[in-house]
């Protein structure tokens, strides 16, 4: 024999041993890092055990794999059709196919129950296997782990009769984890979509009993009131002292239930609306702001000093004067024993956002309130000291949640307030939204 022949020998049967195990590691250690980048990046988990049994079947040239999930009542069903490599035809489909008819390939029902590998050497020998072709000698399935269980089996057919490497089952129990935590990290990402699916649902009901419930109320409402009032006109010279106070105080209470039906109606409505968003400035709406404002503002002969210029964002105009109205109406009503100071300032908030702060001196709000007042019908003060019906802010924080901003006081009882809103930066080509 021949250097030469030695050498065609050897390349031909895959070069020398050292050289063939060397090059064996080297393709186990590239899949595995295959499959770790896989499982750190894939949403579709069905797709990820498909392309991980094809990625193995090529590692190892074996002829056809497939992944089998656990269903909900503990079947082993098929993630994704089998690989199955073109030259052997329709046969090792069918032998797949067979195997995974529900009732789980024997094979795969043992790596369920045990947690463990499991491998037949030479499937025509076995009992409960479908028969072999041509290209199916052996059998081979791995667990995929998920905190202790098995919820997923990969299985292989093998052309050869050979008990797996060491190496190789190292590999593929790796491999298992990791696909195991991509399950995980999916099916809880699955139940986070379901979550806020129902919960979105549930507020758009919420909405839109609140807005019918509102709207139907309305009309009787109307009618209580203004009966009493013309029961009032017409006979109130007939009705003694205490039947005239009586019917005052149907009249009171029905018209702070109108305007809490109102303000519900707002509420509801605000919830509902998509505005169109574009280029604000803000000086423009603070200008409006205090024009709608002007006639409080003269009675409690308040200051309003803006920290300006006021920058441009992205919003929408309508929304952001009705924002500034509550807050700086707000600092008019709950005002201490000064004269009410307010003032409005913009300032940077990272990443080109604005944050917009509207500041008064008035009766300041204990911290342990700070989040409830963003709340529907949340008022920490009976309708005897100050008017209102506790919905202003609550609007205010769906306008920020429109903006995609945030709202949130700064305050401590007696110090003043500080308001702060964050808004998205103005964005090339906007357009303005003003829609009036
Ligand atoms: P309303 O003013 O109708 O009660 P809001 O939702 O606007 O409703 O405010 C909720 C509560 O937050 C108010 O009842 C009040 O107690 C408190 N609040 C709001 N703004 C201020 C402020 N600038 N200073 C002190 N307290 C405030």
């Amino acid at each position: 024999m021949t250097d030469t022949d030695v050498d065609q020998r050897t390349t031909r049967a895959g070069g020398p041993a050292p050289v063939r195990a060397a090059r064996r590691a080297e393709q186990l250690t590239a899949l595995l890092q295959r499959i770790t980048a896989l499982a750190n990046e894939a949403t579709d988990t069905a797709s990820a055990l498909h392309q991980t049994v094809t990625d193995v079947c090529e590692t190892m040239a074996w002829p056809a794999g497939q992944a089998l999930v656990l269903d909900g009542s503990g079947e082993l069903v098929p993630a994704a059709p089998p690989h199955v490599i073109d030259e052997t035809g329709p046969e090792m489909s069918e032998l797949l196919a067979s195997a995974s008819d529900g009732s789980g390939h024997p094979l795969a029902r043992q790596v369920l129950d045990s947690g463990t590998p499991a491998w037949v050497r030479d499937i025509e020998r076995e009992d409960g296997i479908p028969a072999g072709s041509d290209w199916a000698r052996g059998w081979l399935a791995f667990p995929v782990v998920v905190d202790d269980d098995v919820s997923a089996v990969l299985q292989f057919v093998s052309v050869e009769q050979a008990d797996p490497e060491d190496d190789f089952l190292q590999t593929m129990a790796n491999v298992g984890r990791q696909l195991g935590v991509l399950i995980e990290r999916n099916r809880a990402r699955g139940q986070l979509e379901a979550v806020n699916t129902d919960l979105e649902r549930s507020n758009r009901e919420l909405e839109r009993f609140a807005y019918v419930a509102s709207h139907d109320l309305q009309e009787p409402l109307r009618k209580i009131v203004g009966f009493t009032q013309l029961l009032e006109q017409r006979y109130g010279d007939q009705l003694d002292g205490e039947a005239g106070e009586f019917m005052d105080i149907v009249v009171d209470g029905a018209l702070r239930m109108r305007q809490l039906i109102n303000d519900l109606l707002t509420y509801s409505r605000a919830g509902r609306r998509q505005p169109p968003m574009g280029r604000v400035e803000l000086e423009d709406v603070l200008d409006a702001a205090l024009d709608d404002l002007h006639v409080a503002i003269e009675e409690s002969d308040a200051s309003v000093t803006v920290d300006g210029p006021l920058p441009t964002a992205h919003g929408n105009d309508n929304e952001l004067r009705e924002l500034l109205v509550n807050l700086i109406g707000n600092a008019l009503k709950y005002r201490g024993d000064a004269t009410p100071e307010i003032g409005v300032s913009a300032a940077p908030h990272g990443d080109g956002w604005w944050r917009l702060t509207v500041a008064d001196n008035g009766i300041g709000i204990d911290p342990e309130h700070h989040d409830r007042i963003f709340e529907v019908f949340q008022r920490l003060h009976g309708a005897g000291q100050y008017s209102g019906t506790g919905i202003g802010l609550a609007v205010c924080r769906q306008i920020a949640d429109h903006h995609g901003g945030r709202i949130w006081v700064e305050s401590t009882s007696g110090e003043g307030s500080r308001f702060h809103v964050t808004l998205p930066p103005a964005v090339h080509n906007d357009e303005g939204t003003t829609d009036e």
